[in-house]
């Protein structure tokens, strides 16, 4: 069971749909090997695990990026009686944390481009345009000033 996310059950990740170079190959396995095992990334390529309190949304059985769903309780998951609903992990959570302003945005859905692929890519351009001190700053700070 992965170290940050509660109530996980294994599921595959996804694999890219395209054929891709070895440095992309190498880069998702590099981020599947580490988020696999914290969070039980399932490579969606599209990371919001800074939105949802490091609590992996990918885990709902449903994929739901943005739940609870209407048949879900505080004790379990809808779908499987088994597990609890991860989005309440999220919730409860996020106010531990003090980022619960997070569960304000709507999430965007998955864009099935970037899906198998990873996300870091992405992550290391956004901090290079914003300013690497500007987001340390905002690390150190308050999460939610990184908004
Ligand atoms: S949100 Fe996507 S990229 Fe982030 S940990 Fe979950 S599956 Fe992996």
């Amino acid at each position: 069971m992965p170290g940050f996310t509660p109530g996980r059950r294994w599921q595959p990740a996804y694999s890219p749909f395209k054929k891709e170079n070895f440095g992309d190959r190498a880069l998702q396995v590099l981020e599947y090997s580490v988020k696999g095992p914290l969070f039980g990334c399932r490579m969606c390529g599209n990371c919001l695990l800074q939105e949802t309190a490091f609590i992996c949304p990918m885990e709902c059985p449903k994929g739901l990026r943005n739940g609870p769903c209407g048949g879900s309780t505080s004790e379990y998951c809808y779908v499987d009686k088994t597990r609890p609903c991860i989005w309440y992990k999220i919730y409860e959570r996020s106010f531990q944390l003090g980022r619960e302003e997070l569960l304000l945005e709507v999430l965007p859905p998955l864009d099935w481009e970037k899906v198998g692929q990873d996300s870091w890519r992405d992550i290391f351009r956004n901090v290079a345009k914003i300013g690497y001190k500007k987001v340390v700053n905002g690390l150190l700070s308050s999460p939610v000033n990184l908004l």
